[in-house]
């Protein structure tokens, strides 16, 4: 693994501040307050405030709480950025430890990239980047509905590494028109999205309109339906850095390969500040309101918007994970280029389950005409989350023969798709339901732990 050879005088080390008064900062002259021995890759400060380029900001704000915010100033890398092949690239470094992938994102985009710190088990990415030696830069988006612990950790992270996190905050005046016309909690009501976009997806996108690449801490086994394809380095499909324009960010995954227990292992060995909410069973953290502990066993996605379904569980800030199986807008499936619908041969089969027609399914929805307890799926052949699951709810069906809870499947793409949103609480696929004996209302299988255990639990639970 290379690491930097940079003369002390290139680089400078400097803080944070937010600029209340004119006199308490001065902006205009970069003061360098600090020393790198990059010998033995230790960083002394004598002084943490000085003004750099920030995280980028609205300009055009004058009444904004400006993020005059830095962490460790690292050298300035040629204006010209090379053509490189992120592909490529990435196939070269599929094996690469994070320590040599952080490496070389330092290395590559200098003072022009910064670590994304969500204040949970991401903070590996900044001891990874300490590690390296080199200059490094950190970024938060603070909602303004984050944990006390999360803020504690943060403070924790900045004296530890010595360094400011360039904080990003929402904009004021959308906060206050989400919260005035629909309240503080509307995201239980009609999804995260609207809160997320106002306060961490656009505080996101400025910042990364001052950068030209960033790090994150995501990985492969965070979230099975959004995050298994990610590579360690690519083209952010999604954002845009400084020069603008599709292509003008990358986007640096180190851990994308890492499981959670590995991370966990490198934690504890280097004696890192983590989240106090880890040891009260959160995994994956975020806001206040919309994450929770999770079970032992349960996946981590499901301490985070449970009310919704699986498969909207990425915030937008990394929502070009979401690979678009509609292509044709409306949840159909794939077609072939000449317009047709491919041939995909039908799943769940077994002589245990029913397959329910519209009229079938229509008669199970109405509970005079219901002799008995029902499980259905709601299913695309097409989908590779129910191509997953046709093993288990087979062998559930197997299981459930004879013991008085019919086992059923309506395939509810296509043409029946909108009647099984309206009806059937279809959000994505898979949607489990449940129709009791005695209650009209059929019961939405929570999670995405489709194991034949825990399917049969939800049936035991309910029968
Ligand atoms: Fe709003 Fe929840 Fe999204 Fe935080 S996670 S921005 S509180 S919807």
């Amino acid at each position: 693994m290379a690491f930097a050879v940079t003369s002390a005088s290139s680089a400078a080390v400097s803080g944070s501040g937010f600029p209340f008064s004119s006199s308490s900062y001065e902006l205009k002259a970069p003061q360098k307050i600090g020393s790198f021995r990059l010998s033995d890759r230790a960083v002394n400060f004598s002084q943490r405030r000085c003004s750099v380029r920030p995280v980028n900001a609205e300009p055009k704000r004058s009444d904004s709480v400006v993020p005059f915010a830095a962490t460790i100033v690292a050298p300035e890398v040629a204006e010209k950025v090379e053509v490189e092949d992120y592909e490529q690239l990435a196939k070269e470094l599929e094996n690469s430890s994070p320590l040599e992938i952080m490496d070389r994102a330092l290395e590559k985009f200098g003072n022009d990239i910064a670590i994304a710190f969500s204040g949970a088990e991401d903070v590996a990415l900044i001891e990874y980047a300490h590690l390296t030696g080199r200059p490094f830069r950190v970024f938060s988006l603070d909602t303004g509905r984050l944990n006390p612990e999360t803020y504690q950790l943060f403070d924790a992270v900045e004296k530890r590494y010595g360094i400011h996190i360039e904080y990003m905050f929402p904009d004021a005046v959308e906060v206050q028109a989400l919260v005035r016309n629909k309240g503080l909690f509307s995201f239980y009501e009609d999804g995260h999205q609207e809160c997320c976009r106002v306060r961490k997806v656009r505080p996101l996108r400025r910042a990364l309109k001052g950068l030209r690449a960033w790090i994150t801490g995501q990985r492969k086994d965070q979230s099975p339906g959004t995050r298994s394809e990610i590579p360690v380095v690519q083209v952010d499909p999604v954002f845009e850095g400084m020069d603008g324009g599709i292509g003008s960010l990358v986007k640096w995954n180190p851990v994308a390969n890492v499981q959670g227990q590995d991370v966990w292992n490198f934690l504890r060995a280097m004696n890192v500040p983590v989240n106090s909410l880890h040891s009260r069973g959160y995994v994956s953290i975020g806001c206040e309101p919309c994450t929770r502990a999770v079970l032992p066993g349960q996946h981590e996605r499901e301490g985070r918007w449970w009310w919704e379904d699986a498969k909207a569980k990425e915030c937008g800030l990394h929502k070009g994970n979401i690979k678009d199986e509609n292509v044709n807008g409306n949840g159909n499936g794939a077609l072939h280029a000449n317009g047709t619908t491919p041939t995909i041969p039908d799943i769940f089969n077994t002589e245990n389950l029913v397959t329910l027609s519209r009229t079938g399914i229509e008669n199970l929805a109405r509970l005079e005409n219901r002799k008995e307890p029902w499980i259905v799926v709601l299913y695309a052949p097409w989908c590779r989350f129910c191509q997953a699951m046709e093993a288990s709810y087979v062998e559930l069906a197997d299981k459930l023969a004879g013991s008085g809870v019919k086992v059923g499947k309506f395939r509810a793409d296509g043409e029946q798709k909108e009647y099984a949103q309206r009806e059937l609480q279809l959000g994505s696929f898979p949607t489990i339901l449940f129709f009791p004996k005695y209650s009209s209302r059929a019961i939405k299988y929570p999670t995405e732990k489709r194991d034949v255990d825990s399917l049969m639990a939800f049936v035991n639970a309910l029968r």
